[in-house]
């Protein structure tokens, strides 16, 4: 068993649109970032490289690299499920927590859900996902950006030894 943590915060700015889990929710504004912005996905990925000890996404995706320009933080995902799966490894489970002031990220939270599930491999009972204000203190309270928070356990597939998985 291998457990990861990851954190990303990004600005919220008018005329972008707002990706939340991989999910679009119609918001007067969206995520700033080289990619498109989706803290959710980051976080999570972040997570995962933490529980393989593989560095950070900074390392494996930079903002200096042109192909990950305006990407869907979906494929940052996959690439870290990747990096997962061919170490030998599945999602035991994942709980994440959004801290966003607006918009209520609750109607959209099942949708998010079914989209981690897909792409990680994992049942949907095994995935949390929180949200929760940040009651209007600082940059998050005034809606000025949003934030997340991702916690991962990995556990050994170890019926898949015997088709190579493990090194
Ligand atoms: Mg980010």
């Amino acid at each position: 068993m291998r457990i990861g943590i990851g954190y990303d915060i990004h600005r919220l700015v008018e005329d972008r649109k707002l990706i939340l889990g991989g999910v679009e929710i119609p918001y007067v504004k969206g995520l700033l970032g080289y990619s498109d912005g989706d803290v959710l996905l980051h976080a999570i990925s972040d997570a995962l490289l933490g529980a393989l000890a593989l560095g950070d996404i900074g390392q494996h995706f930079p903002n200096t690299d042109t192909q990950y320009k305006d990407i869907s933080s979906i494929k940052i995902l996959n690439k870290a499920m990747e990096m997962v799966r061919g170490r030998g490894y599945a999602i035991n489970n994942l709980d994440t927590m959004i801290i966003a002031e607006e918009p209520k990220i609750h109607p959209f939270r099942s949708r998010m859900i079914g989209v981690l599930a897909d792409i990680m491999g994992a049942a949907k009972g095994d995935i949390s996902i929180k949200a929760t204000t940040n009651e209007e203190v600082g940059s998050l309270g005034r809606g000025d950006a949003i934030a997340a928070y991702a916690v991962v356990t990995l556990a050994k597939k170890r019926c898949e030894v015997k088709h190579g998985y493990l090194p």
